[in-house]
């Protein structure tokens, strides 16, 4: 990055404030930079220089300009691939192989999907029959809404924010972003690849900041924001859509989750196994999607137990550039939540089986926020860990005896964003899927996204879907143009 402050980027320019906080990193508590908190009137001016954006010349370009502009966005982010992957892993502390493999390169590709979906997209018409028998046609325009608010989480900075930048604008919106104020520093580079590949100036806006009292809450608050879209916490979720109410703003939510993996006893084990440990482990557990809820028939329970406790207890927790699986959660105050919960769960009568406790390094580590895997049996299903989210390395394990009893405790949740099946019986993996009250569920694997797909949660997991057709849908507005023959 070429500045050791990250400022802000309004209207084209980069733009330093009077207050500002510290990014540290989480493997070892270190400072990695300063960043310059957007005031009121900055924000103010990131809203306006994207007002003004939107009747200048971004509103001229074609859909094929626009959608060549996000292309050159990927390229730009690939050009920059390794300073992109040590910014997130500075700020998130997260395995190597993952920014790699997944946060980088999942954040170039949704500016080239969406930009080739936008391509691809076609006005619809209706003709329609009238009395006087000479019939009408109706045409169906899709434009932009205007100003997008787009707020979003640590734990997949890049990927998140860009799954929703990119639609955004390649429907012709300008956007105002807010990236978590613990992991400001790809949203910054961002910034710089929108300014080097020559954006227009007010389309791609960058504040930094908090919520509550700050940036965020001054984003959702503006008059003239015409959509929020954020990704983050169900109770953020509430202040947000209660702060916007007044203005009846369209939101689209992305919100947590409490999932429930299922293993039945003709699982194939193996793969239900190491499967568990991705969807349970992965990201330090820092993955909406995770699984904290396991359910195993019965006949496998205990041998499924001790086989994914003794794959947990493999896992190497570490620093990310001395090839560990698991790095620390975001940040010590998000560890003493989850630290709350380890204490809970013993109150609430849990058995540990394994984790459960900080790791001792003996070293810069132990200043860090690391946690070991943790897995639970015991609790009953009202227990607030089996029903509320944690976001950390941790799971729950139960044993059930039949398939609606197993239905039953997935969807007793407040949650209901993903689930997992695993079973070779492809006629009850269909039956049981369909019962599930989520918005994705997986049978024989997890995370698997196809871009296209609905993506998104009911109940306190989300309002709407992003994904495909249904992102580009939230961030257009459909007018109808009836012409009377
Ligand atoms: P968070 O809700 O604390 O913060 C998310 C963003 O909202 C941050 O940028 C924050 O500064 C901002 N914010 C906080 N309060 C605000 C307010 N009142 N007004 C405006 N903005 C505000 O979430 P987090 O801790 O960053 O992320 C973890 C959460 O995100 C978990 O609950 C996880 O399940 C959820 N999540 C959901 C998905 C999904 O796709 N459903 C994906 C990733 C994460």
């Amino acid at each position: 990055m070429s500045t050791t402050r990250l400022k802000n980027y309004i209207g084209g320019q980069f733009e330093d404030s009077d207050k500002h906080f510290s990014n540290i990193r989480p493997v070892d508590g270190t400072l990695i930079c300063e960043v310059a908190e957007a005031s009121k009137d900055q924000v103010d001016a990131a809203v306006e220089a994207a007002k003004e954006a939107m009747s200048g010349q971004w509103a001229s370009f074609s859909v094929a300009e626009r959608c060549d502009m996000l292309d050159k966005v990927a390229d730009e982010i690939e050009r920059r691939f390794d300073d992109f992957v040590a910014a997130e892993i500075a700020d998130t502390g997260k395995a190597h192989v993952q920014v790699k493999n997944i946060d980088i390169p999942r954040g170039a590709a949704n500016f080239r999907f969406f930009a080739n979906l936008a391509r691809e997209q076609q006005e619809k018409s209706w003709t329609m029959d009238t009395t006087d028998g000479q019939g009408a046609t109706n045409h169906i325009v899709n434009k932009p809404i205007g100003v997008v608010a787009v707020i979003s989480p640590w734990n997949l900075p890049l990927l998140l924010m860009t799954w929703k930048v990119a639609p955004a604008l390649a429907a012709g919106n300008a956007v105002v972003v807010k990236p978590s104020e613990e992991t400001p520093s790809t949203a910054t580079l961002l910034a710089e690849v929108m300014d080097d590949v020559g954006m227009p100036k007010g389309v791609f806006n960058l504040v930094h900041g908090f919520g509550p009292g700050s940036t965020g809450e001054f984003m959702v608050e503006h008059p003239h924001v015409d959509a929020i879209t954020f990704t983050g916490e169900s109770r953020t979720g509430t202040a947000i859509m209660k702060n916007a109410a007044d203005r009846l703003k369209p939101v689209s939510f992305e919100l947590g989750g409490k999932n429930a993996a299922i293993i039945f006893a003709d699982a194939d084990f193996e793969k239900a196994v190491a499967g568990t440990i991705r969807s349970a482990f992965s990201n330090c557990g820092q993955v909406c999607l995770c699984s904290e809820r396991v359910y195993v028939e019965r006949p496998l329970f205990d041998k499924f137990v001790k086989a994914l406790a003794q794959k947990a207890e493999k896992i190497k927790i570490g620093r990310p550039e001395e090839g560990a699986d698991m790095g620390p959660l975001i940040s010590r105050e998000h560890r003493e939540k989850v630290l709350s919960y380890f204490k809970l769960a013993t109150e609430e009568g849990a058995t540990v089986i394994t984790g459960g406790e900080v790791p001792n390094f003996g070293d810069a580590r132990d200043e860090g926020a690391f946690i070991k895997p943790t897995i639970w049996t015991g609790l009953s299903e009202d227990a607030r860990c089996v029903r509320e989210e944690i976001f950390g390395p941790v799971c729950h394990i139960a044993p059930f005896d039949d398939e609606a009893e197993v239905i039953g405790y997935a969807n007793n949740s407040d949650y209901g964003l993903a689930a997992a099946v695993w079973t070779q019986d492809m006629d009850k993996a269909a039956r049981v899927a369909r019962q599930m009250e989520v918005g994705i569920c997986w049978i024989n694997d997890w995370f698997l996204r196809d871009l296209r797909t609905p993506f998104g949660g009911v109940k306190l997991s989300g309002i709407g879907r992003e994904g495909g057709i249904h992102s580009l849908e939230f961030y257009s507005e459909p007018l109808t143009i009836c012409v009377k023959h």
